[in-house]
């Protein structure tokens, strides 16, 4: 066993002492940029299990073509991460602005996203039932459990639903399309990841979209994204990576943390630490830290995505498609092509076919046969001219924010914070993030590192 210890490999050591970072995900490496650049604090290792930089926010090459590990869709609204990205990184130049074309599957119609604002495109009967209900639950009975819902400390998505949009447009979309990118019931689930998400319902807008026929509609928090122009998501992450080169190990995985003696294990190494920043999933941090489950339990799901190419004239252009119906494995299909051409070769585009289970359930997870046979109707994709490149699975993909999520996180969290853990990014604190999002939290635990 190497034992790396305080002096070792760096004197430079600010009030913070030696700052180990697990996971070289968004969250991780800005974590440690932050620390280097901004603070001037070099005593900083970032441990990651993989051979690069990146975790969720990567991209693969196969046969010459890449992709994401799912549609990876960059928002810019916080000044502060726009400013790291475009000065500090100096990427302005290599990130493109790219319009969202979001559709959303209703029975073989392709209606534009956010479906709430663009009802005219139902049938007539359903965008009647749609309004109707609507207005009901905004003026009338439906007021009243709106009301009541605001008074919850936690109300469900199904009740925030129906209160907010009526039971048709719950029943159409929200409902079975949230039921299966959550893998539970909306009515378990809490509303405490909604807040970027969902747009509010807004009347004049979905009275607008429910009486003219809009082909394109520029609303919600993603109508334009960015994206860079070349080497996908990656390319992000490595802009972090190689201002932090020499700080970071890959190739590690830790298997051991002791948070009283503050040490933490990979196979064949160990390393001491003053603060330990982690953004390893949450739940295999208790696990390799040995913090028991008091009360609750963490649950998340699984995304299978099935990467194809298609020729380019046959591939659907949306950027991507959700699928509420139910008698379908598939929630999302998306167009890596509308992000960028330049993942691709010429004449062909890629595309992802996304489905999720719980993963106590991963079983179940469909093959691709499962999903052409199930998809052979569908006259928008043309699956004979398909070509399987590979699947790939995140796990996890979403935390299930249900009832057991809040009931376990504080405690656990605080103890962290107790024995200087800092659990950061998306799955270390398990959460609901964004990779704009994952970059804060990052510089927030370095902060926090620095204060103390
Ligand atoms: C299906 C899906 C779609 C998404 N779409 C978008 C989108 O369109 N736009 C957007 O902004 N965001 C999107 N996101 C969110 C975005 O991917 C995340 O917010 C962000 O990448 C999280 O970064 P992170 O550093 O917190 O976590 P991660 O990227 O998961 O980083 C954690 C790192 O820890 C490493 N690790 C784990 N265990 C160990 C161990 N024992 N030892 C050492 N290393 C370990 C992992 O290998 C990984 O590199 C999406 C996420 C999912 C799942």
């Amino acid at each position: 066993m190497v034992a790396h210890s305080h002096d070792e490999e760096n004197a430079l050591g600010g009030h913070a002492g030696r700052v180990i970072v697990l996971g070289a995900g968004l969250a991780g490496l800005s974590a440690a940029y932050r620390l280097k650049h901004h603070h001037g604090h070099d005593e900083v290792i970032v441990i990651e299990k993989n051979s690069h930089v990146g975790g969720t926010a990567s991209t693969v090459t196969v046969d010459g073509y890449s992709f994401d590990l799912t549609g990876h869709a960059l928002h810019l609204g916080d000044s502060m991460v726009e400013r790291f990205i475009t000065e500090d990184l100096e990427m302005k130049d290599e990130l493109v602005k790219v319009r969202r074309k979001a559709g959303i599957l209703i029975e073989d119609r392709i209606v534009p996203y956010p479906f709430q604002y663009n009802l005219g495109h139902l049938t007539r009967g359903l965008r009647d039932k749609c309004v109707i209900d609507f207005l009901e639950a905004t003026y009338s009975e439906g007021r009243r459990s709106r009301d009541s819902t605001e008074q919850c400390v936690s109300p469900s998505f199904l009740d925030y639903s129906y209160s907010a949009f009526g039971r048709s447009i719950t029943e159409v979309f929200m409902r079975p399309y949230n039921r299966k990118l959550w893998c539970i019931d909306p009515d378990d689930l809490s509303t405490d990841w909604m807040d970027l998400v969902l747009p509010k319902p807004d009347l004049q807008e979905i009275l607008r979209g429910a009486f003219t026929v809009k082909d394109h509609d520029d609303t919600g928090y993603n109508a334009e994204f960015y994206y860079p122009r070349e080497g996908g998501i990656q390319h992000l992450s490595e802009g972090i990576g190689k201002k932090i080169k020499s700080l970071i190990r890959l190739g590690k995985e830790v298997t051991d943390i002791d948070m009283d003696r503050k040490l933490v294990k990979c196979r064949d190494e160990e390393y001491h630490y003053d603060y330990l920043v982690s953004t390893i999933p949450l739940k295999d941090f208790m696990r390799i830290a040995r913090i028991p489950c008091k009360k609750g339990r963490l649950s998340n799901t699984i995304t299978r995505g099935f990467i194809v190419v298609v020729p380019s004239s046959k591939a659907p252009k949306y950027s991507w498609i959700y699928i509420p119906d139910e008698t379908k494995r598939l929630y999302r299909i998306g167009n890596f092509s509308m992000f960028s051409p330049n993942i691709s070769k010429p004449g062909m585009d890629v595309l992802w076919l996304e489905c999720a289970v719980l993963s106590d359930e991963c079983e179940e997870l469909p093959l691709f046969d499962d999903i052409l046979e199930e998809m052979r109707d569908c006259a928008w994709l043309p699956i004979e001219h398909l070509k399987h490149l590979a699947t790939i699975d995140i796990d996890p993909s979403y935390v299930v924010f249900d009832r057991m999520r809040n009931m376990t996180l504080e405690p656990v969290i605080e103890e962290c914070r107790r024995k200087d853990v800092i659990p950061c990014g998306r799955y270390g604190l398990w959460s609901y993030m964004s990779m704009e999002q994952a970059i804060k939290s990052g510089f927030d635990a370095a902060d926090y590192c620095m204060q103390q």
